[in-house]
């Protein structure tokens, strides 16, 4: 309890004037002061003295308040405050200014209940006359400063406070380690101090006004009074900072329409996810999921269906997920999850299955139920891949076949992989037994005049008469050959067919030029050049009638000597084509560089013929500026012929024409025409 004043005697009796006679012989100031009116109650002798004062009524008539600087208002508040919560005291170096003269002394202060139960300020002051002002000016800041600065027992009792501190803190007496909103840290955080001597870092705290974001400095020191360990630690509040950068992060990092992460930090959680599984020997699965006609929806609905539709699924996944699980919309459409497995859990893959589960049921959109249609592609960690990237590609390999498969909508890599992989085996075989059983058949599809109609060359086209399939088109098995090297045999064998072709022409009336294509692998193989070189003594044939149709990406790059090869093939007569031109890098400059005879106008190109053919108008003038010739691909109707006539290109193949053709049905085409012709 605040002890009374006047001082009571055990016995119960009290002689006051005694009492007060003691008081004015001590060499101590003692005064009392009223905190709410900012005047002395009552001072002894010595105060007096020190004061000025002339007398104790003229000291009581002083008005404090009137020269009283706000913080100094402020601090006796604080005392008042903390006097009321608890019987303390603290020890202070004040310099008062009576009568103008400073004076500094050492001023105890604790709190003493007056009659009237308020709470009074006892003060016992000696005069102070060894400070040095440095000492004088950092004590003043101590009482001043913003800087919340505390001093702790290595067991976390408080020893001292600042004003700011003791402002702040929920009550005089809460330990160090109570003050944490999160007090689970705290002996980390003093092994550290321990270790590093000081310690800096951003924590929340429990102040009297609530919880606050402040950075602490703790430093390990020795209490100047006791002589103890002990912990000095300054705080400041930055509250407003923390939560403007956690906002903007948050920002930064999460897709607003549905407040899944975004792109952004993906990297960095699922580096983390994929370390935490490492650690500690678990598996992992990554999801890519995708709406099916998404597109769709937008366009018919509208965007606000579409928002809706994504924050659905947004929901969906959110309520699947558990508290260890990454969810991100990567953007448009394309959301992902990544789920850490505990052990014994199911099989992977039971999210996806749960999520398709929850979809197959119709959702209200727009006021109309409707079906949700969604791909899912996954990678598990760590067989399907052990990095963020592989198992991203991996999954996405995933998800574009499930996007393609409409009875199996959520696929694993490995499936995929196994699949792809068993296809390949099976097609490399029977390719191999093709080649070996004439299975391969060339057919030619003839290239015609824009002007006169008539036929002009002819592109052979693969074809495989596979004996169960039936006739197969190029594009099931070109790119496997591609992969596996057969291209190289079955190139020789087109090649040798085309330079026979072209020799027994030689006897015909209606001889036209020939094409044959060729694959980057073939080009990039020394053995293609040697075949070639060799094919005019084999067989008789003339190269100047044979040209080579070769991509665009052979010229940029891929393919090493390149441009030695094609100047070789030149050398040797054969005409070089650029094939499927545009669906590359479009550029006609490189061309310059490149022994080039013609273009052949990829057929995407014939839709801009029907919106005003501007790139294809560019497309031929840079080739006649070059002087290369220009076969438009894909002409399938009459206007795109004579658009083709009209702009100066004289010849062109597709359906239009003809569609590829068996070599006889070719040369009773080119026999007709000559028969017309001499009619
Ligand atoms: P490509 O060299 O661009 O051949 C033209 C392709 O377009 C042919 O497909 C042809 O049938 C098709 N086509 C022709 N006119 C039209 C038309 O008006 N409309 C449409 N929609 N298509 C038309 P095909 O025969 O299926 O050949 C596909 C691709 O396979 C060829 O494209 C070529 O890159 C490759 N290929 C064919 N034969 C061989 C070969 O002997 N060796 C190599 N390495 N690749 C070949
Ligand atoms: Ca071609
Ligand atoms: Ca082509």
């Amino acid at each position: 309890m605040t002890p009374l004043f006047p001082v009571t005697i055990a016995d119960g009796k009290v002689d006051m004037d005694l009492v007060l006679q003691l008081y004015d012989r001590l060499d101590t100031a003692v005064w009392i002061f009223d905190f709410d009116h900012k005047r002395y109650l009552w001072a002894n002798k010595k105060t007096l003295e020190i004061t000025e004062a002339e007398s104790l009524e003229e000291l009581q008539s002083r008005d404090l308040a009137a020269d009283m600087s706000p913080a100094v208002e402020q601090r006796l508040r604080q005392y008042q405050q903390d006097f009321k919560k608890s019987d303390t005291s603290f020890s202070e170096i004040w310099t008062l200014y009576p009568k103008g003269k400073p004076k500094v002394l050492q001023i105890a202060m604790s709190g003493v209940r007056l009659r009237d139960g308020r709470m009074g300020l006892l003060c016992e002051g000696r005069e102070h006359h060894e400070q040095q002002p440095e000492t004088l000016r950092s004590a003043e800041a101590l009482l001043h400063t913003t800087v919340m600065i505390s001093l702790f027992s290595r067991q976390g009792e408080p020893l001292y406070r600042n004003t700011a501190s003791r402002a702040a803190c929920v009550s005089l007496e809460t330990q160090f380690q109570d003050q944490f909103v999160h007090p689970e840290d705290v002996q980390s955080i003093f092994d550290v101090v321990d270790r590093e001597r000081s310690l800096k870092f951003v924590a929340q705290m429990k102040t009297n006004a609530g919880a606050k974001w402040h950075e602490l400095t703790i430093r390990a020191c020795h209490d100047a009074v006791s002589g103890q360990d002990a912990y000095l630690v300054s705080e400041i509040d930055v509250t407003e900072l923390h939560e403007t950068k956690e906002r903007a992060q948050y920002l930064a990092s999460h897709d607003t329409l549905t407040g899944l992460s975004n792109r952004t930090y993906l990297q960095e959680r699922l580096t983390q996810i994929l370390d935490v599984a490492k650690r500690n020997d678990q598996t992992a699965t990554l999801y890519l999921l995708d709406l099916d006609d998404f597109k769709l929806v937008n366009d018919s609905l509208g965007h606000a269906a579409g928002d809706v539709l994504l924050q659905l699924v947004a929901e969906e996944l959110k309520a699947l997920a558990g508290p260890d699980d990454v969810i991100a919309r990567l953007g448009g459409d394309e959301f992902l999850m990544c789920h850490l497995e505990k052990p014994g859990e199911e099989e992977p893959g039971w999210f996806g299955r749960a999520l398709l589960d929850s979809f197959s049921k119709p959702r209200m959109i727009e006021g109309k139920q409707r079906q949700i249609g969604l791909s899912l592609g996954y990678a598990h960690f760590p067989d399907d891949g052990e990095t963020v990237d592989e198992l991203m590609r991996h999954a996405d390999l995933a998800l574009y076949q499930a996007k393609s498969d409409p009875n199996n909508k959520c696929i694993q890599f490995r499936d995929r992989m196994r699949r792809l992989r068993d296809e390949h085996r099976a097609i490399k075989k029977d390719l191999e037994r093709a080649l070996k059983e004439d299975q391969f058949v060339l057919y030619y599809q003839p290239i015609a005049c824009t002007r006169t109609d008539r036929v002009v060359s002819g592109e052979a086209l693969l074809r495989w008469q596979h004996p169960e399939r039936g006739l197969i088109g190029p594009d099931e098995f070109i790119q496997i050959a591609e992969d596996t090297g057969l291209i190289n045999d079955i190139g020789t064998w087109v090649a040798e067919q085309v330079a026979n072709l072209q020799r027994r022409m030689h006897n015909l009336q209606n001889s036209v030029p020939l094409a044959l294509n060729v694959s980057p692998r073939q080009l990039s193989d020394s053995a293609f050049l040697t075949l070639m070189q060799s094919l005019p003594f084999e067989t008789g044939c003339t190269p100047g009638r044979i040209s080579l149709e070769i991509t665009e990406s052979v010229i940029l790059g891929d393919i090493p000597n390149a441009r030695e090869t094609l100047t070789s093939l030149k050398n040797c007569g054969y005409q070089i084509v650029i094939d499927d031109f545009g669906t590359g890098y479009s550029n006609l400059a490189y061309l310059h560089n490149y022994p080039i005879d013609g273009i052949k106008i990829d057929r995407m190109f014939m839709e801009d013929v029907e919106s005003g053919g501007e790139i294809v108008k560019l497309i031929l003038s840079l080739a006649n500026a070059l002087g290369a010739n220009v076969v438009a691909e894909g002409v399938e109707s009459i206007e795109q012929r004579s658009w083709l006539s009209q702009n100066g290109c004289n010849r062109y193949q597709g359906y239009l024409y003809s569609k590829p053709v068996p070599e006889e049905r070719f040369l009773s085409m080119l026999e007709t025409q000559s028969k017309i012709a001499a009619m």
